[in-house]
Formats: structure tokens, C-alpha cells, sequence
């Protein structure tokens, strides 16, 4: 059947359903799911098991932890024994709508997993070694607490370091670092995200977009976002809706991915020449002068472009077209087809398509091309132009700023800037970077850049996911550079091995969060929850530590936070105690109840009504349905004229910028996030003149969506300040005659990660990661289907099985991330109660061994049944976890994002004599060497700076420094603490 034939089934059967009365369910999802329990039930719900036993549930909300969605969860508690039986969806919760991808449900086996990490486990012999003894919290506490108040007094604050893979909260840690007067918040994102979010941000001043799919016309991704994108199955579902409804569907991917196979056009360019394409869409759109010609004149930034660049020509919008249009007159589809390796008829197919979705075009980029490619952060950059050329943005069916469909509400407590700038996250060579230069950590430490006294990794493992993951293990087991290693994790990963510390920390349905994010043109909040905890007090229990009701003595990270804070300050003396204190209880220790009973009672506009109208209070309303629907149809921001009380002795700078002494207004989403710097006089901004009326306009400089950045221009790359073509680090022109190109960056639908290592269900869907192979290749190679493959890059090589097919463009091979996860053979135990340091249903046991810097791993062997409380774990029926081919890239820092740019120049031969599968080679020496060739890249802040400052203070920054420690010094920034 055809997508139009499925998509007016699922009409015709919408249709019936109202047409026969029924109801949709009525609750936030708005949509027909007849098999969910009705909420009023979830008390005490009966159903029947796989094997048709009859069983009484409690149902208790939660959110997922297995992908930055957070869908709802609801976990179904058995009344008997208080367990929780299985997870399923929450269709109160209104991202989600009632479902989930295949790693929802698999909660349940990261709860049960016989090889988790149950105690505090202290490091027994050398860093590495495996050698394990089970610990108190407090004993833990009480060192890590230790150490850290050493550092502080002693005035060494960038010392300590939080590093964090998946966030899965909005806030709450950056808020602990910040009460610490620490700039130690580091992230994944240069290796995710940042790429694509510099594009996006550098056009409006925030850094995301928030396509409505549901109501475009054409969907437009870069990426294969149907199956596995940043929100993928609130996304992919609302992409769904669309496609049944008649909207048309282009991807741009090198491979055949699901997401391709589902689309109305698929394109396979040769990596990195993405914004080529687009660039050739866009002139066409301007050639053809089918482009909202009202939209550019009022929100684009060009009459500041044409006084800055053009100061001599006449300004008026008229003269602007002209030079647009002589601009990208060179983007023609020959071109186009020329760096791609898409015909060109294909591509003005594809304009033509682009063209007539007019105000309804959806757009995303995500990973993918923009963080492959050296310039990757263009392609987002020039994705969004053709959204900013129709007018697309903020529109129903364009692409929102995500700011706008997202709310974050005020804590009860809210720190201060940190006073301090750390270095060895945002380091003066990168002053545009749009997040911390995490992986590149390894390399300042050993420069001598730095040493961190306390380092926490947190849900993360940066020697697996990272590039260079050896270099990263060099300098975790030198006790010179990292004093104290902290994993913070639920699951066994590759650089807990080189920890001090183990604290397992509680999956989805075993902590509290706090989230919000964008998947659709409203504003939510989701609350993930204990959900043992929360069946207990429901009955009637009492539970004042949630490591009450988890298994072992398992936690939750809010309560750990808030504790660790108290012993770091026991007498207030340093300030930080201050924001661990209950307002109820003065001088007392806050609970998560009373942090989470704050927020909910007077930051979340209709919560408390909502609540009220059900005889609860509003804790009490979110711990029952998980989820509430704060707005919707948030529509365009910016078009919004700022009211008279926002505006106070105004000043008014060039291009309609417009500045107030009117205090901010109280509600956070009010106005757009990221406001940049106010004017001379210390008022701030209040939003843009456009025809007359001032509007709250974009967070940006200009208040415009910026097709000129005067960021770019000043900061020493004027020839990227408008959005345009960087031709990639793996350019065809950069290839020898026998390299090819690697793509690296793709993930599995039902995979997550270090985490799916202890979900049995999606490890029995997927475990290996073949090397996609075109025929074409594999003849001219002499490989075969299955055969053994050896993958050389700049700095050593992997062995890999070889998949041939016609889904990837000649030239080019490709291998997802996902798989390769790793043990160490040795002494292993994971400590008391614990049976293996290492997840053994995804894990290979391999010998890890160096020489000077030169590293070979072996494998033992793959995964093999084994016995355990988990009767499935001997039906293990896979020997093959796939290969770990990130230990063998070298960084590659994009000069300006920051991003990491994944793609490998490669040489792949069929595997040599005495190589085997699983191998591993790398050369931490040439790593090093690799490093400092792309650091010559770099525009320095000291040498391109135009006000002496270290970074562009609008950039969005997590945990943003106050203004003082933004000055550029010889020396790295020590304020004094605030009082
Ligand atoms: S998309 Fe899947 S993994 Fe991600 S939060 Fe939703 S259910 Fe969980």
C-alpha cells in the first residue's frame, strides 16, 4: 500500500471514530487511544498479563530516561507485591501522547538488569585495575565533600569539573555548580549538537528549532530524524501525522536510512556538501523572486548588513535584493551537482517543492551533516535560510525557535553567576564555540593547561563515545592530572572502569527531574518521579529518601546534590548552604518535596487552578499524571508588540534595537530567552522597531533574524557572516586516490547509548554495527559480503565485518556508533552484590595494552549466556556486540562551532594476516599531533577580540560566568567569591 493510500485509511478511520460519537481520549494528548486506562482508575486497574492471568496495578506516571524526549512512562505497579511490572505510555502527557519507541518500555529491564551497579563502590587497587569494595554514601560523601571544600578555600574553583552526557533536566545541576562559584559545568553537546546549533543561533539568537510537523505542508530533514532524532518519537509521530495527511517528505542522507526510505525525496550527497544544495534551493527561490518579500523586509538584519558591508550604496530593501540576488547567483543546481553528486534535475525537483510550501515548511537538522564536516554549523545556518527566505518561522507548519515551545520554571532557590571563567571548558582559541570544548579535555591536561582535583562524569563515558577515548584513559589514570574521579551512572561504562568512585544513580522511574522541551508548538512540563515512592505515599506511606524504595541503595541525583552541597558548606560560612535550606523549615535541610511542592505551586501558570479543579494540590496533581500542558499554539513571538510596562526610558540604538530600564518580566517565557547585551547606560533589551511598533522581535544583537552576522564579521571571520558554503574536511579535493570517506555519526533506532547496555530487550533487537559497503567498493577492494574489513584513520585502525549494499553512495562507508561497548578481562567483580564490572549482555571482554602511546585492543570474546537472577540472560543467543571505531579518531574541532567534525578520511582494505574481528589500533602520540594541526585553525579571542573581551556575552553559554570574568587576562579569571 502507498503512503497516500495509508494516510487516507488513517483519515477515513479518524473520521469514523467521531462519526460513531466516540470520544478521543480527554486528556492532554488530544488523540484517539481507546486501549488506555481511564485516569480516574489508575488507582487500582486490572489487566491481564502475557499469560492471561488477571492482575490489579497501580499506574504511576513517570518520564523516559533513554533519550533526550522524556516521553511519559507510565509504570504499572502490581498491587500485591509493589513492583513494578511493566512500563507503557502516559497519554496525559502531552509530548508523547501515549507512546513510546521501543526503549520506553525497556525501562523495565534497566530496573531488573542482574548486572547493575547496586552500592557505592570505591576503587581498591590502581585506577583500571577492577578491584572494587563496596562503600558507604556517607563515607563517599564525606571525601568528595572534602575535597571540594579544600579546592574552594584554597581559591583553585576550576579544579572541579561535572561533566554531563545525558542531561535529562532542566537546570538543577547548572544551579549546584553555580551555588558552588564554580564554572564546572562541562557537556557532550560539541560531540552532539553544537554544530547545528550554532547555525540556528547565530540566525536568532536561540540556539534549536522546533519544526511543526504536523501542520507542514513540506518536511525537510537533514538527518534521519523518523527513526532516531533529537525527540524521536514525539517528532517522528507528528511526522507521521503529517505524511497521512498529504505533506511531503525530503531527506538529505549519504545512507539509505529508514528515515530515507520513508521519504517522497531522498537525496545521497557526498558528505558535507549539504549547504551546496540548500544554498542552490535558496537562489532558486530568490532567482525566481518566490520568496515572502514583506517577511525579509521586516525581519531580516539587512539594513545593518548594507551600512556595514555596502556603506556606500543606496539603502533601501530594493538595492538589498539586488545584492541578494547577485549573492547567490553563484549557487546554481550545476553547481549544486558538481560538490554533491546529486543530479541536478533532482535538486530542482526538490526547489520546486521547497518553493511551494511557503509559510508551511518544516525544517531540521540535528547531528548528521552538521556535525560530520569542518563548516557543519553552516548547513544549519543555510537549512534555516530557506525558512527565513518563505517566511516559515513561527508560522503552523514552519519551524519555531524552540525557546518559544518550552518552559522552564523559576527554583526555589536561584544562585548567582558564577565569578570565575574556566579555561579548560572554554578555552580563548574557541571565543564562538557554542558549548564547552569537552573533548578535548585530555589534551589541555596534558599541555599543562590545568588538573582537576575533583571530576565528576555523570550518565557519561567519554572513553567510549568520545573521539581519542585512549588519550581520555591516559589522563584518567594519571592521579597528577585528575585527583578524584567520580562516575556518577546507573550502568557499567568503559571510563567507570577508571573511576575512584561508582555511584549508581536511579534510571527513569527511580529519581525526580524536571523537563521541558520542544516537540510541537506548545509548552509542557514533564515530571519524572520514583514511582515506588510515589505508589508508597499514596498509600498512605511515608518515604523521606528515595533510596527507601529503590533497589540496593540506589539514588536519586537531586537528593545526592543537595546533600554533598551541605557537607561542602556544614556551617553556611562559604554561602553555599544558603540554597539547600527549606523555607518552610528555616535553618533546615530543603527535601525534593518542598523543592518540587515550590515550583509547582508558583511557577507554573494554571497548574495550581488545574489541580484545584480536581480536589488536588498541584504536587500532588503532577505526581498522578506525570505531565501538564501549560499553552498551546504559542504561535510567533516575535511579531508580539511589547507592552507599555515593559517599556521604561527607552533608548533607541541603530536599526530600530530598542533598550528599557522596565524591570524583566516575572515569567521567564514571556520573553525570549537569551537576551543580549543591553546598551551603555545599563538598560536592557526590549525588543525592535519594525514599521513603527516596537516588537519583542529575536534575542539576537539586532533583534532581527541575523542573515549578517556582525558576531562573525567582528570576530575574525567576516568571510563566513552570512550563510554559505565550507567546503569539508572530506572534500572530495582532500581525498587521496585510494581514500574514502566515514561516516560515523548515525545512530540505532533501539539503541541509547552506554545505557542500552543494560536493556536485554534492545540488545537482542540490535547488537552489532557492520560497515556499509556499496558493491561498486567492495569489488574494487575485493571484500565480501560479511568478510573482514580493516578500517585505517589518521591515527590507527579498527577490524570490522563488512555489510555490502546498494544503500550507500559509492565512496563512502558508514558505521554506526552505537555498538562496541567493551570490558576489561582481569579480576573484573563489580564488588559486593555484584556479579560483573561490565554489562555482559553487549559487552566484549577484551585486553587492553600500551606501548609508550601506542594502544591495541583484542578481544576475548563476544557476549555468552550466563546465569543470573535473570533467567533470560541464558538465552543469550548473540555472540557479536560490534566494534568500537571511535577509539580510533583523532579530534577534529570545528574553529568556530567548536563541534566536533566526526567524518574520517579513511583507507579500507580487506582485514590483514593475524587481524581479527573486534581489533583495535591507536596512537595517542599522533592524536596529540592531530590536535594541535586543527588548533591552527583557530581565531583566538586574545588576537581577534574587537572589545577585549573573552566571548560574545550574547552567545548563549550554560552556566554563563557574570560579566567581570568575560575580560580577557594573562591569567586564567579568579574573581573573589560573591558575598
Ligand atoms: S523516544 Fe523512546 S527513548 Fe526517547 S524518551 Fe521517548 S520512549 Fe524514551
Amino acid at each position: 500500500m502507498n503512503v497516500e493510500a495509508i494516510g487516507a485509511r488513517v483519515s477515513a478511520a479518524r473520521a469514523d471514530t467521531l462519526a460513531r460519537g466516540e470520544t478521543f481520549y480527554p486528556g492532554a494528548s488530544r488523540i484517539h487511544l481507546a486501549a488506555f486506562p481511564p485516569k480516574e482508575r489508575w488507582d487500582n486497574w486490572t489487566y491481564l498479563d502475557s499469560k492471561r492471568v488477571g492482575r490489579r496495578a497501580m499506574l504511576v506516571p513517570t518520564t523516559c530516561f533513554n533519550c533526550e524526549s522524556a516521553c511519559g512512562l507510565l509504570a504499572y505497579i502490581d498491587r500485591d507485591t509493589l513492583t513494578v511490572r511493566k512500563f507503557e505510555g502516559n497519554p496525559e502527557h502531552p509530548g508523547s501522547r501515549g507512546r513510546n519507541c521501543a526503549k520506553g518500555p525497556a525501562t523495565l529491564n534497566q530496573v531488573t538488569d542482574p548486572d547493575r551497579i547496586l552500592y557505592p563502590l570505591k576503587r581498591a587497587g590502581e585506577r583500571g585495575a577492577g578491584r572494587w569494595v563496596q562503600v558507604s554514601w556517607d563515607e563517599a560523601l564525606d571525601d568528595i565533600a572534602s575535597r571540594i571544600t579544600t579546592a574552594i578555600a584554597d581559591n583553585r574553583p576550576n579544579q572541579i569539573m561535572y561533566h554531563v552526557g545525558r542531561p535529562g533536566e532542566d537546570g538543577f545541576t547548572e544551579r549546584v555548580l553555580a551555588s558552588w562559584g564554580v564554572d564546572g559545568h562541562n557537556s557532550h553537546t560539541n560531540v552532539c549538537s553544537s554544530g547545528a546549533r550554532a547555525g540556528y543561533h547565530l540566525w536568532m539568537g536561540i540556539d534549536r528549532p522546533s519544526p511543526d510537523y504536523a501542520g507542514a505542508d513540506v518536511i525537510l530533514l537533514v538527518s534521519a530524524h523518523l527513526e532516531s532524532g533529537h525527540y524521536f518519537n514525539p517528532h517522528a509521530q507528528r511526522i507521521t501525522d503529517a505524511r497521512a495527511r498529504g505533506a511531503k517528505v525530503i531527506v538529505f542522507d549519504t545512507r539509505l536510512s529508514n528515515t530515507a526510505t520513508h521519504a517522497d525525496h531522498w537525496l545521497a550527497p557526498h558528505p558535507g556538501s549539504e549547504a551546496a544544495i540548500l544554498l542552490a534551493i535558496a537562489s532558486h527561490l530568490i532567482q525566481t523572486g518566490r520568496y515572502n518579500r514583506e517577511f525579509v523586509r521586516r525581519w531580516w538584519n539587512w539594513a545593518e548588513y548594507l551600512a556595514s558591508e555596502h556603506p556606500a550604496t543606496e539603502a533601501t530593501f530594493e538595492r538589498f535584493e539586488q545584492i541578494l540576488h547577485d549573492l547567490y547567483a553563484v549557487y546554481t543546481f550545476d553547481f549544486a551537482a558538481a560538490e554533491s553528486g546529486v543530479d541536478a534535475a533532482v535538486i530542482a525537483e526538490v526547489a520546486e517543492a521547497v518553493a511551494g510550501a511557503g509559510t508551511r515548511l518544516a525544517t531540521h537538522s540535528w547531528r548528521s551533516a552538521a556535525a560530520g564536516n569542518l563548516g557543519g554549523w553552516q548547513v544549519a545556518r543555510c537549512l534555516f535560510l530557506l525558512n527565513c527566505l518563505l517566511g516559515a518561522v513561527a508560522t503552523e507548519g514552519g519551524t519555531y525557535p524552540n525557546a518559544w515551545n518550552k518552559f522552564v520554571p523559576r527554583p526555589i532557590h536561584t544562585p548567582g553567576h558564577p565569578p570565575v571563567w574556566n579555561e579548560l571548558t572554554w578555552p580563548p582559541e574557541f571565543p564562538l564555540a557554542l558549548n564547552e570544548m569537552s573533548f578535548l579535555l585530555p589534551h589541555f591536561l596534558k599541555e599543562g593547561r590545568g588538573r582537576l582535583e575533583v571530576y565528576f562524569t555523570r550518565v557519561y563515558n567519554p572513553v567510549w563515545t568520545n573521539p581519542d577515548g585512549l588519550s581520555w584513559v591516559e589522563v584518567l589514570t594519571d592521579p597528577e592530572l585528575v585527583g578524584l574521579h567520580v562516575a556518577l551512572t546507573p550502568v557499567w561504562n568503559e571510563t567507570a572502569y577508571f573511576a575512584d568512585y561508582i555511584l549508581p544513580m536511579g534510571t527513569g522511574s527511580e529519581r525526580h527531574d524536571l523537563h521541558s522541551y520542544e516537540q510541537y508548538d506548545g509548552q509542557w512540563i514533564g515530571f519524572r518521579q520514583p514511582v515506588l515512592r510515589a505508589a508508597r505515599e499514596r498509600l498512605g506511606e511515608t518515604v523521606t529518601d528515595t533510596r527507601q524504595v529503590n533497589p540496593g541503595e540506589v539514588w536519586e541525583e537531586n537528593e545526592f546534590w543537595i546533600e554533598l552541597s551541605w557537607r561542602i558548606d556544614p556551617d553556611g560560612s562559604l554561602g553555599i548552604r544558603r540554597y539547600y535550606e527549606s523555607r518552610e523549615r528555616p535553618g533546615q535541610k530543603l527535601t525534593v518535596e518542598e523543592y518540587y511542592r515550590h515550583i509547582f505551586e508558583n511557577s507554573v501558570p494554571g497548574l495550581p487552578e488545574a489541580a484545584a479543579a480536581q480536589g488536588l494540590a498541584p504536587l500532588e496533581y503532577m505526581r498522578r499524571y506525570g505531565a501538564f500542558e501549560i499553552s498551546s499554539g504559542v504561535g510567533a513571538v516575535y511579531e508580539q508588540a511589547v507592552p507599555a510596562t515593559e517599556l521604561a526610558d527607552i533608548a533607541e540604538a541603530q536599526f530600530g534595537r530598542v533598550y528599557t530600564r522596565a524591570p524583566a518580566p516575572a515569567d521567564p517565557n514571556a520573553v525570549p530567552v537569551a537576551t543580549p547585551d543591553g546598551d551603555a547606560d545599563g538598560r536592557r533589551p526590549a525588543g525592535v522597531r519594525i514599521d513603527g511598533i516596537i516588537k519583542r522581535g529575536f534575542p539576537t544583537p539586532s533583534g532581527r533574524l541575523e542573515f549578517w552576522s556582525r558576531t562573525l564579521a567582528e570576530w575574525g571571520w567576516p568571510e563566513h557572516a552570512l550563510p554559505g558554503y565550507i567546503r569539508s574536511h572530506v572534500h572530495p579535493s582532500a581525498l587521496g586516490p585510494d581514500q574514502m570517506v566515514l561516516i560515523s555519526t548515525f545512530r540505532l533506532p533501539t539503541q541509547i547509548h552506554t545505557r542500552g547496555g543494560n536493556a536485554k530487550w534492545l540488545n537482542e533487537l540490535a547488537h552489532t554495527n557492520p560497515l556499509w559497503l556499496h558493491p561498486r567498493d567492495a569489488r574494487r577492494l575485493g571484500i565480501a559480503a560479511g568478510g573482514l574489513v580493516r578500517v585505517e584513520t589518521e591515527i590507527g585502525y579498527f577490524v570490522v565485518k563488512a555489510w555490502v549494499t546498494e544503500g550507500i553512495r559509492p565512496g563512502v562507508v558508514a558505521c554506526s556508533h552505537h555498538m562496541g561497548r567493551w570490558k576489561l578481562a582481569g579480576p573484573g567483580g563489580g564488588g559486593p552484590g555484584q556479579a560483573a564490572a561490565g554489562p555482559r549482555q553487549v559487552a566484549a571482554t577484551v585486553d587492553l595494552a600500551a606501548d609508550g602511546g601506542q594502544w591495541g585492543m583484542r578481544r576475548r570474546h563476544g557476549v555468552e549466556p550466563y546465569d543470573s537472577a535473570d533467567p533470560d540472560t541464558m538465552r543469550i543467543w548473540w555472540g557479536d556486540v560490534g566494534v568500537h571505531q571511535n577509539l580510533t579518531f583523532p579530534v577534529h574541532p570545528d574553529p568556530i562551532s567548536g563541534q566536533h567534525c566526526w567524518h574520517q578520511v579513511v583507507r579500507v582494505r580487506p582485514a590483514a594476516e593475524g587481524d581479527a574481528y573486534g581489533d583495535v589500533a591507536a596512537d595517542t602520540g599522533k592524536a596529540h599531533e592531530a590536535y594541535r594541526t586543527w588548533l591552527r585553525r583557530c581565531r583566538g579571542a586574545a588576537q581577534h577580540s574587537p572589545n577585549g573581551t573573552r566571548r560574545p556575552y550574547w552567545l548563549l553559554r550554560p552556566l554563563k560566568p557574570g560579566k567581570d570574568a568575560y575580560q580577557l587576562t594573562e591569567e586564567p579569571v579568579v574573581h573573589a567569591r560573591r558575598s
